[in-house]
C-alpha cells in the first residue's frame, strides 16, 4: 500500500510516518528531507533550494517530480511508500497520479492531520531533528530520551526554516497551495481526517487502526 500524510508544517507528518515505518513494512519518503540533503551538498541546485526553503515557498514541481520518479521507479519501494510532505499542490497531485499509473501502483489512503496555527508555531519552535538517525523530537512535547532515542544529544539540531517568520510564510503557502488538494482526495474517497491536536500516541493509534483495517 502507498499512504499520503498531508497537513500544515508541524502537524506531525514526519513523526507519524516514523511510527508507521516501525510497525508496517513501509518506507517513508519526505520530500523536505530529500531537498535538505541536496542543500547539504552545496550544489548549484542545493543553493537554489536553500533560498526557496528559507522563504517558506515551494520548490519547483520539476525538481520534486524528478525526485519522486526516482523513488517510484525503484522496485524495492513498490507499493510500500509513506509520502510525507508530498504532494503539496494540485500540479503535484496530477503528476503523482500519472506516475502511479506508469509504475502500476496506487494510493491506498490519504491522512489529513488537522492542527491550528497557534499549535503549529509552538510545535515548530520546539522541534529538534537528529542529524545522525533523522528522528524528530520536540523539546517541549516529545523530548529525546534514552527510551526513544539511541543517539547522543549532541546530534540534535534545529532546522534553519524553523523560525517564527518562516513558519508563518510556510503556513500561508500551505493554505494557498496545499489545502486545495484535500478536496481532491476527498472526492476520490481516499481521505481520512485526523485530529492532529491530540498527543502523538493518540493520533498514531487512530492512524494505525485505519491502516490495519485497510490491510485485511
Ligand atoms: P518539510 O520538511 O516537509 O517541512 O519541507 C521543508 C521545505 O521543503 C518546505 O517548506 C518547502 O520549501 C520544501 N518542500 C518540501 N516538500 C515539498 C514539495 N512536495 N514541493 C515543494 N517544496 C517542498
Amino acid at each position: 500500500m502507498n499512504i499520503i500524510l498531508i497537513g500544515p508544517p508541524g502537524a506531525g507528518k514526519g513523526t507519524q510516518g516514523d511510527n508507521l515505518v516501525k510497525d508496517f513494512d513501509l518506507f517513508k519518503i519526505s520530500t523536505g528531507e530529500l531537498l535538505r540533503k541536496e542543500v547539504e551538498k552545496q550544489s548549484d541546485l542545493g543553493i537554489e533550494i536553500k533560498h526557496i526553503i528559507e522563504q517558506g515557498l515551494l520548490a519547483s514541481d520539476k525538481i520534486i517530480n524528478n525526485l519522486i520518479e526516482l523513488v517510484l521507479s525503484n522496485n524495492n519501494y513498490s507499493n510500500r511508500l509513506i509520502f510525507d510532505g508530498y504532494p503539496r499542490n494540485l500540479s503535484q497531485v496530477k503528476s503523482l497520479s500519472k506516475l502511479m499509473k506508469k509504475y502500476n501502483q496506487k494510493i491506498s489512503c490519504v491522512f489529513n492531520l488537522k492542527v491550528d496555527r497557534n499549535t503549529i508555531v509552538k510545535r515548530i519552535l520546539g522541534r529538534q531533528v537528529c542529524s545522525r538517525c533523522g528522528l524528530t523530537f520536540n523539546e517541549f512535547f516529545n523530548p529525546s530520551n534514552t527510551d526513544n532515542h539511541v543517539c547522543d544529544l549532541k546530534f540534535l539540531q534545529k532546522r534553519s526554516d524553523d523560525n517564527e517568520e518562516t513558519i508563518l510564510k510556510r503556513f500561508e503557502t500551505y493554505l494557498k497551495d496545499t489545502l486545495p488538494i484535500i478536496n481532491y482526495y476527498r472526492d476520490q474517497r481516499l481521505l481520512e481526517e485526523i485530529d492532529g491536536m491530540s498527543n502523538i500516541a493518540t493520533i498514531y493509534a487512530k492512524i494505525r487502526s485505519i491502516i490495519s483495517s485497510l490491510e485485511t
